[in-house]
Order: C-alpha cells, then sequence, then structure tokens
C-alpha cells in the first residue's frame, strides 16, 4: 500500500473541497476501501476522512418516512425501530450483511459505493485484464472464473456483479440519494457498465452523499428480504429479493408490490414485469411462480453462472409468497 496524506474534514464543505482535488478519496468506515488500497486497487493520494462531521449520522423513521445520514452505520439503521417497523425490508437487508463487526464500522454511504467482488478486479497483480479497473484492458472474467457474476445488466465489457444488499431493498421502495442539494432516485444513483464500467455512478469528484430517504408506502411496511447464499453468514448473495406486497380490503388481490433482485446483475435490480404481471391478481402459488419467471428476461449466462438464472425466480416467488402469508 502506497503512502498518502490524511485530513479529517471538519466540515462538508471542506470534505467536498478536499475530495475534489485530484487523486482524493473519502474516508468513511474503511472497511471497503482500505481493503482496496491493500491490494493495489485505489491508490489514493489523499484520504479526506468524513466519519467526524456532525449531524451526518441520524436515522428519522416513522409512518411520513424515512431519512438517514450517510454516516449512519449498518447496524444502527438495522436496529432502529421505526426501520424494522415502516421498512422490514431494509432493517433485513443490512442484518443479513458482512458481519456484525463489519456492520458496527461501516457506513450507509459507503455501503452504497462498495465495489464489486470480482476476484479479477481485486488482482491487480496477476490479472491486468480488467476493463473496470483499467478502462480497454479487457475482462478476464469473460472465459474465465465467472461463477458468482452476473446474468443480466452485463456488457461485452463487464460481467461483475453489483454485490450489496442495502441497495438492493432501496431500489424497491424508490429511495432517493442526497448529494447534498442534488438527489438522484437509488435507480439512477447505479449506471449499466456499457463500454465504460468503470463509471458506477453519475457523480462528480468532490460530491458526497450526505443521506437518503425513503417513501412511506404500504409496500414498504409488508416487505421482507430474502438472501440465499453459500453460507448462512458473512457471505454475498448467490440471489436475493426485497419484495413490498399491499392488498387489497379482501386481504388476497394484490394492490401493489415492489420486486427487485440482488446478486444477479451489474447493479441493483428492480423488475417491473413481475410487479406488472401479478397488480390485480388473487395471490396463488402458481400464478407467483408463473410471474417470477419474467425477473430473468434477457439473462445471459456465461455457464458457470448459469444456475443464476434458475435461482432468482424461485427466490423472488418465495419471498412474495412468504408475505402472503404473513397476509
Ligand atoms: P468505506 O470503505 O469508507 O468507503 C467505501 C467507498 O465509498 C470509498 O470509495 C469511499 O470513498 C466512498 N464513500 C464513503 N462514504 C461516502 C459518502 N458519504 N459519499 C460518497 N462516497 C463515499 N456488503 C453487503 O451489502 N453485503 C454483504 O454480505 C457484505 N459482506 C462483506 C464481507 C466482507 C468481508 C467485507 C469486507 C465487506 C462486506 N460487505 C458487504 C461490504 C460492506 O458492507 C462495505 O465494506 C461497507 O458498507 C462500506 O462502508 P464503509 O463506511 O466502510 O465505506
Ligand atoms: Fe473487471 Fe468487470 Fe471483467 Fe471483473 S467482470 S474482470 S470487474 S471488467
Amino acid at each position: 500500500m502506497r503512502d498518502f496524506s490524511y485530513l479529517r474534514a471538519q466540515s462538508p464543505d471542506e470534505a467536498r473541497r478536499a475530495a475534489a482535488l485530484p487523486g482524493a478519496m473519502l474516508l468513511a468506515g474503511g472497511t471497503t476501501l482500505i481493503d482496496l488500497a491493500k491490494c493495489g486497487v485505489a491508490e489514493p493520494d489523499s484520504l479526506v476522512d468524513i466519519t467526524h462531521l456532525l449531524g451526518m449520522d441520524s436515522i428519522e423513521a416513522g409512518a411520513h418516512g424515512a431519512t438517514i445520514g450517510a454516516l449512519a452505520k449498518m447496524s444502527h439503521v438495522a436496529e432502529d425501530a421505526g426501520i424494522r417497523e415502516h421498512f422490514p425490508a431494509v432493517s433485513e437487508a443490512l442484518w443479513q450483511a458482512a458481519s456484525a463487526q463489519l456492520r458496527n464500522m461501516a457506513t450507509i454511504g459507503g455501503n452504497l459505493m462498495q465495489r464489486t467482488r470480482c476476484g479479477y478486479f481485486r488482482d491487480p497483480a496477476n490479472f491486468p485484464a480488467c476493463n473496470k479497473r483499467t478502462p480497454g484492458s479487457g475482462c478476464s472474467a469473460i472465459g474465465g472464473v465467472n461463477r458468482g457474476h452476473a446474468v443480466l445488466g452485463t456488457s461485452d465489457a463487464c460481467i461483475a456483479i453489483y454485490p450489496g444488499d442495502l441497495a438492493t431493498a432501496l431500489v424497491a421502495f424508490d429511495a432517493v440519494v442526497h448529494l447534498g442539494d442534488r438527489q438522484l432516485t437509488v435507480d439512477d444513483f447505479f449506471l449499466l457498465p456499457g463500454d465504460t464500467p468503470d463509471r458506477e455512478h453519475p457523480i462528480a469528484p468532490g460530491e458526497m452523499i450526505t443521506a437518503i430517504s425513503i417513501p412511506a408506502s404500504p409496500a414498504a411496511r409488508r416487505s421482507t428480504y430474502l438472501k440465499v447464499r453459500d453460507r448462512q453468514s458473512y457471505e454475498f448473495a448467490a440471489a436475493s429479493a426485497a419484495v413490498g406486497i399491499e392488498f387489497e380490503a379482501d386481504g388476497r388481490t394484490i394492490r401493489d408490490l415492489r420486486v427487485a433482485l440482488g446478486g444477479v446483475a451489474t447493479r441493483p435490480w428492480r423488475v417491473r414485469a413481475v410487479e406488472d404481471a401479478l397488480k390485480g391478481k388473487v395471490l396463488e402459488a402458481e400464478t407467483v411462480r408463473q410471474a417470477s419467471l419474467l425477473a430473468v428476461e434477457g439473462a445471459v449466462d456465461h455457464g458457470a453462472n448459469h444456475y443464476k438464472i434458475e435461482l432468482a425466480p424461485r427466490v423472488v416467488a418465495r419471498a412474495i409468497l412468504k408475505l402472503g402469508d404473513a397476509a
């Protein structure tokens, strides 16, 4: 890891100014950034520590919606009573992410900005070809070991998964990322790789996530996050689904449905085709299973990751039916 300078920012303006300088990076919990610096993927000239900025770790959640400061810790958000009551999928996504130690250290802003776990991306010494790390160098994963790679949203340049759990829940419920005065929906905050997989977010140097907000809705209130993985803890998703449902007065007909996939796409993946297919229908197992197949419309596998195309619709169906049982 090469030398870098360190600045403890005293105000958001100071942080933005310092982070806008070439070679500067924001430092929050450090659980991603320090790893990436150690393996030579991130090579900051200076780190701008934002963890001492006041007022950016608040959590306000209730029947009106939620606003979460970018410096709120994953564990604090997961256990917040308002989040658990009004946005259970968000709480469950956080509880199932990483480990207790990481959740106590890592922040919501840093979580959204985490980078892919593609092994080639994280091993520059042995795999120089990686378009995300070095534009134009090629992609070692296409034709390589790609069991954990994406089947949705891929391009000829990159097939890396976006690995985060929280953003999958946020995209299902139309959450908004606040960059100071500028706001972007979570859907717009994550870019498809296309020809420029190195560009993951439409943000400028020095822009900083200050908060996220989530609108309240009956579907968010009756929601869940189902994560299937190789082992039950401390593991990224093989496939996951954030689902929220609202029923008509009969308690069986679906009025509103939200579905997003994690662990299978290059970005958090909202699946409106499943939502549209089931709205207005009575919740029945076979109808749900058939509609859930639409979750992987357009999916492309690379051999070893074909299982994700079969797994993802099952995870979606199981999550929807679980919410139906709870009705
Ligand atoms: P940092 O490491 O400080 O920063 C990460 C990036 O975000 C950096 O580029 C930094 O410059 C940028 N950044 C930080 N704050 C801001 C801000 N406010 N505005 C703009 N940019 C900012 N995550 C999951 O979702 N699910 C998992 O199962 C999971 N498992 C994990 C297992 C391991 C072993 C590890 C190491 C991590 C795992 N993670 C998982 C990822 C973990 O959640 C992230 O490392 C963590 O959320 C990052 O937050 P941080 O505050 O430490 O960010
Ligand atoms: Fe790099 Fe993307 Fe290919 Fe992985 S999948 S090696 S991140 S270009």
